[in-house]
């Protein structure tokens, strides 16, 4: 996941806030924060843990090992409308900020490979959502998903090869082809979850590279466009059953309404960023900060479903005479583990309901609150195999993929790095470099 990614996600909760009467001084006349889920919240964190722990955990190490996409797991979430706009915007709605952490950390604590692939597909949703006009979404949306009896997956491809944590370096370009109402793609796309076997491509690309990200812009590719091919599909550490590959951009034409908000709206942004305006940058700055809650809680799943087996295996497993938890070692590991996911869930938690009301993200809170998770998450994970002991270092025990799929949190949304470079320049207002 990207920070082009965020800031579309973020646009879609403004969108949704608008939609829904919603505003920036929610802060001030809404929802106030409170430690107690509402009965929508509860219900839909049982929903949701339902699920993961019927149909997702059953089905982890069969996916993991066959480094597929789950499409019969995809299917199952479609039929009980979890994997579907409806629900998605539903998690979106609340203006608590907290059902969306609360469903993805209930996904993710029953696997995290299988968690992507169904989720991997609401970064094009959230880009069309929060990018897109009405018609665009109305056309493109209910594509992305497809319907339970022939589900479809999106992909949201910014990463470029040599663009990571440096989205402004992106060499992807679109050129307008006036005679035909048309633009032109051409580029590679790297690391793109669903990337090749979407039926949507949303791609990022520049329309004026000397304004770096500021010359961005994002485009629909429709199902089956000529030019826009899957690229080598890459063999991962972790998250294996969900599909990443690299995307190729030769020459692919697509109508001029596939450009998301409409060619006036991008010729005034880029007028604006012209004549020297400032831009709506530093608001994108702000709102990167509002997606990362989503993606802390998805390693906080992971980090539970660590820390609950090695929990009861502990306490199972018996060594010199006694259950391995009567040890210190391993119940103040178990502590800490604890106090660390708790910890992690608060920071998640705050900065999900900061970026649904509106607050200023002050001291870069979103990119503290992915950061902890995402370390949190590969620290409990690795913690959890030294507690199964050998067992813990076999593919037998779940522990082991946990961990694998624990890593990429400090990598995909920003690295810890990254994160770290946010809230440094946040708190001291100096430019880190
Ligand atoms: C499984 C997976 C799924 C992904 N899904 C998507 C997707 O759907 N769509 C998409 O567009 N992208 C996706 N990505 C790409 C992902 O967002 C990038 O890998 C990530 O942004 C990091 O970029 P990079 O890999 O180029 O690392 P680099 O940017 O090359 O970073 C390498 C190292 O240098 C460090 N570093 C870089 N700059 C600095 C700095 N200024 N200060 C200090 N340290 C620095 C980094 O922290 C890191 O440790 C995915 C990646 C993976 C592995």
């Amino acid at each position: 996941m990207t920070e082009t990614a965020a800031v579309a996600e973020v646009n879609a909760n403004e969108a949704l806030a608008a939609a829904t009467g919603g505003n920036g001084d929610a802060a001030a006349d809404g929802p106030k924060f409170t430690l107690e889920l509402n009965q929508d919240q509860k219900d839909i964190k049982e929903w949701v843990h339902g699920f993961a722990a019927g149909v997702v955990r059953p089905a982890a190490e069969e996916w993991d090992e066959r480094e597929e996409t789950p499409w019969p797991v995809i299917q199952e979430a479609a039929k009980i409308g979890l994997y579907s706009f409806e629900a998605v915007g539903q998690f979106w709605a609340d203006e608590t900020g907290l059902t969306l952490p609360i469903a993805n950390e209930e996904l993710f604590w029953g696997d995290a490979g299988i968690g992507m692939a169904i989720m991997g597909t609401t970064l094009a949703v959230a880009a069309i959502f929060g990018q897109g006009t009405p018609e665009q979404m109305g056309e493109w949306i209910p594509q992305c998903f497809g319907t339970p009896d022939d589900v479809k997956v999106a992909a949201f491809c910014a990463s470029e090869p040599d663009a990571g944590s440096d989205v402004s370096a992106i060499r992807t370009n679109a050129k307008y082809d006036e005679a035909k109402d048309e633009w032109v793609i051409n580029g590679q796309k790297a690391w793109a979850t669903n990337g090749g076997i979407a039926n949507v491509h949303v791609v990022i690309a520049s329309v004026d590279r000397e304004l770096g990200s500021r010359g961005h812009a994002a485009f629909v590719i429709p199902p089956g466009t000529p030019g826009c091919e899957q690229g080598a599909k890459v063999k991962k550490h972790g998250l294996r059953a969900s599909h990443t590959s690299d995307v190729h951009l030769d020459d692919c034409r697509v109508p001029g309404s596939c450009l998301l908000g409409g060619k006036e709206k991008l010729d005034e942004r880029l007028a604006r960023v012209r004549e020297g305006k400032k831009a709506k940058s530093q608001a994108a700055m702000q709102t990167f900060e509002a997606s990362r809650p989503t993606v802390g809680a998805q390693a906080l799943g992971i980090a539970r479903a660590a820390y609950e087996y090695s929990l009861d295996y502990a306490k199972e497993r018996r060594q010199f005479g006694k259950a391995i938890i009567e040890n210190q070692s391993i119940a103040f590991d178990l502590a800490n583990m604890k106090l660390e996911i708790d910890a992690a869930r608060l920071l998640v938690w705050r900065a999900a309901w900061m970026g649904r009301t509106g607050q200023k993200f002050e001291n870069a809170e979103g990119s503290m609150s992915k950061l902890k998770a995402g370390e949190v998450a590969v620290w409990v994970t690795e913690r959890a195999i030294q507690i199964l002991g050998g067992n813990g270092y076999t593919r037998e025990f779940p522990v082991e993929r946990m961990h694998r799929d624990s890593k990429i949190y400090t990598i995909f949304e920003g690295t810890s790095e990254i994160q770290r470079l946010v809230i440094s320049r946040a708190i001291s207002g100096v430019h880190v470099k």
